[in-house]
Formats: C-alpha cells, structure tokens, sequence
C-alpha cells in the first residue's frame, strides 16, 4: 500500500495548534501545559503512528468507528468516483441521489422487519437529534401532543449537541450548559459492578428495569414519549447489561404505549456480532440512531431508522416533515458508507467476532480478571472493558471515590503503545473489527503491564 511517510515540522505544527485549533472534548489548559495535542500522521490497518514515528494499537478503531480499519484504497476510490460523477446535491426539493437510495436499501436490508425507512444525518448528534423532532412530531399528529417526555439513562450517551448531551446522562455534559434543557428525565444504567455489586444478577436487572416501571408511573405513562438508550452503553464505560435486561424494557415500554429507540451509534453494524446490537438482545425497537462504523468513519454521515408504522403516520396525517440538514443523503458520503458495508459482508467480520475474536477477547480478558488490581473484566463482541480497583474481590475504588484510576492507566498504555481510554475507573477498548488475534493479545498483554507499571501511581491517589 501506497502510504505517504511525510517529514513534518512538529514544532511549527504544535505551535500552530496551540495558537488556532480547539480540539474536542479536552481540558486547553492542560492541553496549553503539555506542549500541544499529540499529532496522528498515518494510519495502517488496526495500527496509527504520530508525528514522531511512534506506532499505536487503536485499540479505540478510532472513536469506536473506524470497524474495517485504517488504508483501504477501495473506500478512498469509491470517494474519488463519486466526487467527479456527483460531489454533492441535497434531498430537499423532492431530489435523491444512487449511493443514497442503494445505502438505505442496503441498511433496511441489514436492519429487516420494520425499520425499513431511513433518515439520513451528518453525524451521532444530529442522528439523536432527528429522532427526537420525528418522535415529538408522530405524537403531535397522533393527536397525543401531551406525550412529549423522553426517559433516558445515567451516564448514556447521546452526542453533544445541546439535544444529544440533555438526552445523555453526563453530569459534566450538563454542567457546562445547563442541561438537560425540559422533557428529558433519566434512570439508572445497568451497571452491576458499581451499583448492584452484591447483589444477584436477577435482582439487579429487576431493580433496573422497575426503575423504569417506577419513572414512567411517576411522570404519567400517558406523557412518556420514548424510552431512548445504548443496547451496549459505551462512553458511559462500556456498560453490558444483566441477562434479560433488554426483554424486561421492551415489555415495560409495549405496557405503556412507549416508543422504545436504540442509540445504535457504538453497536450498529457488526460491533455486538450481529448486525445490530437490538438483535443481540433479541428486541424490536421503532427507530434505531446510527452512524460510526456505518462508514467506519472515512465520511461523516449517520442514519436514522424508522419503522414503517411511524412512517404510514407521517404519510398520511404529516404534511412537511420541517426537518434536515444541507449534508442529508450526501452522494460521497453514503457511497462510502455502502462499500464500507460490502467490506464487512464480504469479509464476514460480524460472524468473524460472534464467532472468533469475540469470544478470544473474552478469554483474553479473563486473564485479567485474576489480577490484583482488576475486580472485573467483561466483554461483549468485541466491546471491553476492565475496573480498575484498590481492592481485589471488592469493588473499591483508588483514593476511596470514583474517577482516577482509569486516566492513570489509559496514560501508561498509550506510552506502551496501546490506544485505550480511560473510563472513570475503567479502560475500555473497541478495536477494529478486522484486528486479529495476536493483536488482542497484545492489547491484553499491554493492559495487564501498565497496570503493574501504574501500581505505584494508583496507589498515591
Ligand atoms: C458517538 C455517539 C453519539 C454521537 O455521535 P457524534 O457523531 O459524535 O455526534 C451518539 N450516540 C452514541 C451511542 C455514541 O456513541
């Protein structure tokens, strides 16, 4: 493979960042303090290096996106086609475009049943966002305008948008602008390790799901808009749910009239080893939110995916649905994103991790669950995540309050060459979906090292 090694002025590049680039998600003071971002120059199959050579295990696939991983000519070459056939047209004035019609016939394909109709967005945030004006309009024109009230979980994430991070459960999301902004109310998410660590897996789920029963009766089951969460939390620190959990809400959702939506965004298209992660819980939702591996991150671009039930709705009693964005049904954007899909079938990667490397990380994993300073390690498909605590067979934590070890650790693993991230008091990884195994055992055999180099630090909290 053609790849461009480059001789870039790293000093110029820092100071140049420091003085006009605001990244995402960070602390510019801190970034001010260390001398600038680290600057990524190349990528290569599972693997990306920065400016000064240095090679890294994405064991993120990115931001849990880039699913067929780094270098394929043939997602650049569809790009390049599609640039100089039809760069852009918009889906406004009663127009489509091929690679947009063939990605949501591909998707509805992927998806069956009764998500058959897709919403095409930009990005996660405007995904969650479409979904919310589609959901708050059907009621409207169901004639039940009072079912506004959207339940939501702690510690979701929804995108950052002032709607994606409402929606979310974040306290330092909301902090920043007074979120969530009025309708949206949150429960408990299902994370057994820190909030149900005694207790049995049964009881834990019961508790969770009757939070929700709780919520819903307490708010009025008759004003309950949607109940919108992650099959699989992923920022929230990659939170699998107790056995059953899934069946439990949807039947507390179909009791109360309640649209259930699934933030696919992290779980869709392979990362569970089924397509979607609502069919490895075996549940229905009414609307689906998309996007990352859905082009493995070469192009931004999100799906939102609609039953036909609310569909038929808009057709007949909608009128103009008054919503989209300049970007909606990009040609470059969704062809990409169909040959991204073809690679993934083609190379059967999502039987390849319900079948290999999904079950070899977990293996991998339990490794780590006999060492000192992890009480859990847990996988699902080729999702993990590993606590960090102070005491083994405990689920204490360093410093005796949540939220530093994991930061320490991701720190010592980066410097080991291992892009993870630390979760409070977690690390948690999304590799490709290509990586193999010999690469899982490098991303294990990495952890469990930093963890012995980090002892001291940890202890120090
Ligand atoms: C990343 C993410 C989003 C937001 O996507 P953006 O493309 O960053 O706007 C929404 N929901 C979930 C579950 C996500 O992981």
């Amino acid at each position: 493979m053609n790849k461009p090694i480059r001789n870039y002025d790293k000093a110029d590049l820092q100071r140049k960042d420091l003085a006009h680039h605001l990244p995402a998600q960070a602390d510019y003071g801190h970034i001010r303090d260390i001398g600038g971002s680290k600057i990524i120059t190349r990528a290569d199959g599972c693997s990306f290096w920065d400016i000064d050579g240095k090679e890294y295990l994405d064991g993120m696939a990115g931001l849990w996106c880039v699913g067929v991983g780094y270098g394929r000519t043939e997602l650049a070459d569809v790009a390049h086609d599609q640039m100089l056939e039809l760069p852009y047209y918009n889906s406004f004035f009663k127009t489509a475009n091929v690679p947009t019609i063939e990605l949501a016939t591909k998707i509805a394909s992927l998806t069956g049943g009764k998500l058959q109709h897709v919403f095409f967005n930009s990005s996660g945030s405007e995904a969650v966002d479409t979904m919310f004006r589609m959901v708050r309009y059907y009621w409207k024109i169901m004639g039940k305008p009072e079912r506004n009230i959207f339940i939501a979980r702690t510690n979701g994430y929804h995108g950052s948008t002032t709607l994606g991070a409402s929606l979310g459960g974040m306290s330092a999301m909301h902090n920043i602008c007074d979120a969530p902004v009025a309708g949206i109310e949150h429960i408990m998410q299902p994370y057994k390790f820190n909030l149900g660590f005694d207790e049995s897996e049964e009881a834990f789920c019961n508790r969770a799901v009757q939070e929700l029963e709780d919520k819903i009766n307490a708010i009025g089951a008759e004003k309950v808009a949607a109940f919108v969460a992650e099959p699989i939390q992923g920022a929230g620190g990659v939170i699998i749910p107790p056995n059953g959990y899934w069946k439990k809400i949807e039947a507390v959702c179909k009791k109360h009239g309640i649209l259930l939506v699934c933030d696919e965004v992290i779980c869709g298209y392979g990362r569970t080893g089924e397509w979607f992660g609502h069919q490895s819980y075996g549940v229905t939702p009414d609307i689906i939110t998309t996007a990352k591996q859905l082009s493995s991150g070469y192009m931004p671009i999100s799906a939102t995916v609609v039953s036909s039930d609310i569909v038929e709705v808009l057709r007949e009693k909608g009128g103009d649905f008054v919503h989209g964005y300049t970007y909606s049904g990009h040609p470059v954007a969704a062809a990409v994103a169909l040959r991204n899909l073809e690679i993934i079938e083609h190379e059967n990667l999502v039987s390849k991790i319900k079948n290999e490397t999904g079950p070899y990380l977990a293996q991998a994993l339990k490794r780590l669950d006999g060492h000192d300073l992890v009480g859990e390690a847990r996988s699902y498909g080729l999702l993990g995540a590993v606590e960090i605590v102070s005491e083994k067979d405990t689920n204490k934590r360093f410093g005796g309050k949540e939220g530093k070890a994991g930061p320490i650790v991701r720190d010592t693993c980066i410097k080991n060459g291992l892009m993870v991230r630390g979760i409070r008091d977690s690390i948690v990884m999304c590799p490709p979906m290509i990586i193999e195994k010999s690469q899982i055992d490098f991303m294990v055999d990495t952890i469990e090292k930093s963890l012995n180099e980090a002892k001291d630090e940890l202890a120090k909290i």
